[in-house]
């Protein structure tokens, strides 16, 4: 699954910058429209990260691949995915934040997007690939909107 190719997001940045993760996590969806999902069971989730820009910073990196992967990896590999603070019923959460495959992807984009706003090179994250079995995926795409500048 890893190495395979990946939907292009169009655009005209000079580099492009695009990091693999395979991590372990269970979760959950308390919702009776889920059916099955309901119940708790796991995932091999398979993740691609695609971060874009025009400049590089003074080490010549976009981004440095293993700040993403601490981001994600080292925060949600084994883990019970409900139990963490992005997702859940929780009061500071809106209803939409059970760990679904959706909204997986567009935490992870919120979480990256928010590290990179820190860089002086301003990279952004364009689009965040959450697969969750072997035939199902999702892809969230950042629109304009959605960055800080
Ligand atoms: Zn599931």
């Amino acid at each position: 699954m890893i190495h395979q190719f990946y939907p292009q997001v169009p655009h005209e940045y000079r580099y492009e910058l695009n990091k693999d993760m395979q991590l372990a996590a269970a979760h959950f969806i308390p919702a009776s429209t889920a059916g099955k999902c309901a119940n708790v069971h796991g995932h091999t989730y398979v993740i691609n990260v695609t971060i874009a820009g025009d400049h590089l910073n003074e080490t010549g990196f976009l981004v440095d691949f293993k700040t993403i992967k601490n981001i994600v990896h080292d925060r949600f590999d084994h883990s019970l995915l409900n139990e963490d603070e992005a997702f859940g019923d929780t009061p500071q959460n809106d209803s939409d934040t059970f760990p679904t495959t959706e909204v997986v992807a567009r935490t992870i984009w919120q979480l990256i997007q928010r590290e990179l706003d820190e860089c002086v090179n301003k990279p952004r994250c364009l689009q965040v690939l959450v697969r969750e079995t072997p035939t199902s995926y999702v892809v969230y795409r950042a629109k304009e909107g959605d960055f800080d500048r």
